[in-house]
């Protein structure tokens, strides 16, 4: 069995969406051995840091948050799916080709997985492929860029899948993991009603 982690390193100066200073984590010492005897830190940073799960309040006025959660759907079966191919966007084109049932858990591994940078044109998922995946019956949807959208303006990748309860996990990393089965434990710390949750994300191969 090896377990492979599949999370992003919160760092200060790690990738965050478009670059913007204000998304960047910020760790400050609270307490060390020089005043103290004991050593303190305070995080401050936007929930969409990282790797992380998108609840529907996110893109959905009234939409459900955090506490409706259910952490069954994240101790799952899941299929990573190798889209290094792709050049700009994941679509229903695209979907075809693979072998996607329902009740599946969907993990996009593409070249944004290879930058270690935020790239403002990362791969994304389209409307097309947000609707195929909403009717082949996944209950969820992993991607290795930090939005599963762009490039839309009304949001309808984000709002098909939202809409349906289908769970968007956004921020992994998955060039050292190859197309397949895994076992996937997706584990979001636990805040009372918020639009994200960062996450730590494994695989386990067996
Ligand atoms: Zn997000």
């Amino acid at each position: 069995m090896k377990i492979i982690d599949i999370s992003m390193t919160i760092h200060k100066d790690m990738p965050v969406y478009k670059n913007l200073d204000e998304k960047r984590p910020a760790i400050r010492t609270i307490s060390d051995y020089t005043s103290s005897s004991f050593y303190e830190s305070r995080i401050d940073m936007d929930l969409h840091t990282g790797t992380h799960i998108d609840m529907p309040l996110h893109m959905i006025e009234g939409g459900m948050t955090s506490e409706s959660l259910d952490i069954t759907k994240l101790i799952t079966d899941c299929t990573v799916l190798d889209l290094t191919n792709v050049g700009n966007k994941i679509s229903q084109y695209d979907l075809k080709k693979k072998a996607i049932t329902s009740g599946s858990f969907i993990l996009f591994k593409t070249k944004n997985s290879f930058t270690e940078t935020f790239d403002p044109e990362f791969v994304y998922l389209d409307e097309s492929g947000a609707r195929y995946l909403e009717s082949a019956g996944i209950i969820g949807v992993g991607t290795d860029a930090l939005g599963i959208e762009r490039a839309q303006p009304g949001h309808e990748t984000h709002k098909i899948l939202l809409n349906k309860g289908i769970i968007i996990i956004e921020g992994l990393r998955l060039a050292h993991v190859e197309e397949g089965s895994y076992k996937m434990l997706a584990l979001p710390i636990k805040i009372d009603r918020t639009e994200a949750l960062p996450a730590r994300v494994v695989l386990i191969d067996e």
